[in-house]
């Protein structure tokens, strides 16, 4: 038998998830030109770039552009899309050990971190996470309903998610338009009464999670004012110490905005963005089954014996009026099928994007990239040479690779229709992006989404439904 990754015997691979974790892995295997590898892509929705499409802002496009340099990788001749398949469901890792020599998990962080405060359940409160994905035309949450009849809204979290909400919910009508978010969220935000935004932050302005852009365009925003209280933008002295200790531009840059954003005066624009520190939500309040407000404690900046800077709560209690409640604290990884899971990290278990057992010993044949190997954190470019390390352990595992029954680029194709899935690939992706793109240009937007599974399909088929 010819070497794996020779031309007589290529190297295959399952890459699970068509995010931006996907295609780096790709990139990264592309760059061993001594390897010849086959790479077939799969993702649970028709369409591929994961949080770039789903996630990202509509109003923040250019951050979308990474997607020329995936749709390069797409159309390697080497590289296969397998749309609307799901791991865990259509596919089992069985089936997988059947067909490929390996398989890399690049599936994301799908969920949210809740609070875990009283009332979180009421009607109007939510993830952040669920309305991002609402506002994107993600094909499983375009049912979802938002109150937007309330004038007062509190979005728990100071990160960069946070932003991306309160910006939503602060731009007019005209701003959205131009852009690529879903239809339904564009008319019922036309409709919004929303008026007041809360943005809080549970420690001081050094510890915002935001980043420099993100809050210098807070302040940029044609129907929208920002200000932040006097007392709560200033630097306490523990948190000023760490910083002299640890200079960090972006925090200084951060700590800029907010303090020019201090000294504001509102001059009565129609909406008024408020971004509070030193305030933890203990307790949602309802009235009649739905959110009226919250219920926030003063803290104050502690450092822990080992240097971490906490928020500690005062004594000191607020109450704060608010119809709709977004918690923003973080996306969170979920199970999957057949692989080690880290459930306190909300991770695949994995050593370096090398899956691994409880004793910590590799698990043959499988791999991680991206968010699901290293928690939610970080910007997409991180993933880059997250995805590289995965790479350079999977190339160095040689010896252990899966030996499978059935290699044939074929069978995989075959396996699915047998089962009955309706699967897509990248000539259905081009023709359901062709369709959003046309429908855009009809209407003078960047694209206009399809945001109905079936929908999607039949466009992706050609069809017009
Ligand atoms: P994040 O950056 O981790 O921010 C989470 C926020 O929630 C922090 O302010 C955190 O405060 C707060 N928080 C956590 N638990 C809390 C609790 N129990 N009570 C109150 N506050 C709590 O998460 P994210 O905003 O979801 O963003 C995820 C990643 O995507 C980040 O790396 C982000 O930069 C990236 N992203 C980037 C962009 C962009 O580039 N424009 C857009 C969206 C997302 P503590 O710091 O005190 O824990």
């Amino acid at each position: 038998m010819p070497d794996i990754g020779s031309t007589a015997n290529p190297l295959r691979v399952a890459i699970i998830g068509a995010g931006p974790a996907g295609f780096y892995t790709i990139s990264n295997f592309l760059k061993y030109k001594e390897l010849t590898v086959e790479m077939d892509l799969y993702d649970r929705l028709p369409t591929p770039y994961g949080l770039v499409r789903a996630g990202v802002a509509p109003d923040h496009q250019k951050d979308k552009s990474v997607t020329r340099a995936y749709a390069k990788s797409a159309e390697q001749p080497n590289v296969r899309f397998y749309g609307n398949v799901e791991y865990g469901k259509h596919l089992q890792l069985a089936d997988l050990q059947a067909h490929y020599h390996q398989v890399i998990f690049t599936n994301g962080a799908p969920t949210d971190r809740d609070l875990g405060i009283p009332g979180e359940d009421l009607q109007g409160s939510h993830s952040a996470t669920d309305f991002v994905a609402w506002y994107n035309g993600h094909p499983d949450f375009a049912d979802h309903q938002f109150d937007l009849s309330q004038e007062s809204v509190a979005i728990v979290g100071v990160g960069n998610v946070a932003m991306d909400v309160a910006r939503i919910l602060c731009k007019s009508y005209a701003e959205l338009a131009e852009t690529d978010i879903a239809d339904h969220a564009l008319a019922a935000l036309k409709n919004s009464q929303v008026k007041r935004v809360y943005l809080l932050g549970r420690r001081g302005p050094a510890q915002a999670a935001f980043t420099p852009p993100e809050i210098k365009e807070m302040g940029e925003l044609a129907e929208a004012e920002v200000i932040v209280p006097v007392e709560e933008a200033r630097v306490d002295a523990i948190s000023q110490q760490y910083l002299d200790a640890n200079p960090d531009k972006n925090v200084e840059k951060n700590i800029g905005f907010i303090t020019d954003y201090s000294r504001r005066v509102i001059t009565g624009k129609d909406k008024l963005l408020t971004l509070r520190f030193l305030v933890s939500p203990i307790e949602i309040i309802g009235e009649a089954g739905h959110v009226a407000a919250l219920k926030l404690a003063k803290n104050a900046i502690t450092a822990t014996a080992d240097g971490a800077i906490r928020p500690s709560a005062t004594g000191e209690e607020e109450i704060l009026e608010a119809g709709l409640v977004f918690r923003s604290v973080g996306y969170q990884g979920i199970p999957v099928s057949n692989v080690p899971f880290d459930a306190k990290k909300g991770t695949i278990r994995n050593i370096e994007g090398r899956v691994v057992d409880e004793s910590g010993e590799a698990v043959t044949g499988l791999y991680t990239a991206g968010w699901i190997k290293r928690g939610p954190v970080g910007l997409i470019g991180h993933t880059k040479s997250d995805a590289m390390e995965t790479i350079q352990h999977v190339v160095k595992d040689q010896a252990s690779w899966w030996s499978p029954e059935s290699p044939e680029e074929e069978a995989v194709s075959a396996l699915l229709e047998s089962r009955g899935v309706a699967f897509t690939d990248l000539g259905g992706w081009h023709r359901l992006d062709e369709k959003e793109l046309s429908r855009g240009a009809e209407r003078g937007r960047e694209r206009v989404k399809v945001v109905d599974r079936e929908e999607m399909m039949a466009a992706s088929r050609g069809e017009s439904h």
